[in-house]
């Protein structure tokens, strides 16, 4: 199973309306794609989403690293998933989200070489039941009010509302919500960095009362002291999100409780042998984590899916990015049910690759 050939693709799909957070509207989902072949005929495919205001990486630099990459890739042995990624993690500092679509391919690559889906080769459990929630834009109250009756007819088990741009207008948009569908449904926030310490005191004791689960990033990636401030006062949960990219970040923060929860993405950890070590990380302190991810198709989310079947303290989905893309890709792969269930099948590794015909309306890199 040595890599003969490594395929570099970037696509671009329209969302079919701009997606908001605190940092700013996401117009299209700019992914980037790697597939590796072996020379035994088998191939891996994996994807990234880099978000230029929060991995700091473009789609530009991701296709130029993954050149980069894919150079010194050539000619290793693919079953030796961790000394490459030891390799690529030696090669080139950050740059995360390429290095998930890397790790993504070998994990797909070795899970279809010995016949088994990626969730079976992490010794997942398939009848792990998961259901994904509904994510509202970051709005005028009054559209994010709308927006969430309409996610609650369609029947989403769990709301994710985007917040962090104003704390006494987060308080008003989420008063509006709960005016609009009521206190019983499950509403879970995100800040993604918008507030600073004073803010979000003022936003989370304003909030107290309204049935939130927990709030991701409420302040600043780096303001590691105001976290440990605030989850010793916050009437909500604190998840580190934007604050934990890696098993490092885990342990850190872990060990100084200043956040309650993990939001595990393949897209942070630089893919999914990272990610098992912060979901390990995260089980040995008693933490549950949720998993989320950038703006990737159902390829990418499939991935992950696979990956929370096999860890037992992932306990929070949200897995909605593909549900907002004006097309989907993706052939095969996880399926969304009625009520939001999402399942994988037993396809060989992640079961899911692109319709070649989509393929075609882009450049591929071929490094061999
Ligand atoms: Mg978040």
């Amino acid at each position: 199973m040595l890599i003969d050939k490594i395929e570099i693709t970037p696509i671009q799909i329209e969302l079919t309306e701009p997606f908001v957070i605190s940092k700013g509207p996401l117009t299209h989902a700019r992914n980037t794609l790697v597939r590796i072949y072996t020379n035994d005929g088998n191939v891996g495919v994996g994807e990234c989403c880099p978000y230029r205001t929060i991995h700091g990486e473009t789609q530009q630099g991701t296709v130029a690293a993954g050149k980069d990459l894919a150079q010194i890739l050539i000619g290793e042995d693919a079953r030796e998933i961790r000394r490459i990624i030891k390799k690529i993690d030696k090669s080139l500092a950050g740059n995360a989200s390429i290095k998930a679509a890397f790790d993504m391919a070998l994990y797909d690559l070795n899970a279809k070489a010995v016949g088994l889906p990626l969730y079976r080769y992490l010794q997942g459990d398939n009848d792990k039941k998961i259901y994904t929630d509904m994510t509202v834009s970051l709005l005028e109250k009054s559209k994010m009010a709308k927006k969430a009756r309409k996610f609650v007819e369609d029947g989403f088990p769990v709301l994710k509302v985007k917040l962090g741009e104003n704390a006494r207008k987060d308080i008003e948009r989420m008063i509006a919500i709960r005016q609009e569908i009521g206190m019983e449904m499950d509403i879970r926030i995100d800040a993604n960095q918008g507030w600073n310490y004073y803010e979000a005191i003022h936003a989370l004791d304003g909030m107290a009362e309204l049935n939130i689960q927990h709030c991701e990033a409420p302040l600043p990636a780096g303001d590691f002291i105001g976290r440990e401030k605030l989850n010793g006062v916050s009437p909500i949960p604190i998840m580190g999100d934007e604050s934990v990219f890696s098993h490092q970040d885990a342990y850190r923060n872990l060990a100084v409780d200043t956040i309650d929860l993990i939001n595990i993405k393949l897209g942070k950890s630089g893919g999914i042998c990272h990610a098992m070590k912060i979901a390990s990380i995260a089980q040995a302190a008693g933490i549950y984590c949720q998993v989320g991810s950038f703006s990737e198709t159902r390829l990418g989310i499939t991935a992950l899916t696979h990956f929370s079947k096999a860890w037992d303290n992932i306990i929070y989905y949200d897995l909605d990015s593909p549900l907002m893309q004006s097309e989907d890709p993706i052939q095969g792969g996880m399926v969304y049910h009625n009520d939001w269930e999402v399942t994988v099948d037993e396809t060989p590794g992640i079961g899911a690759d692109f319709d070649p015909t989509f393929l075609k309306k882009f450049e591929s890199f071929v490094i061999q």
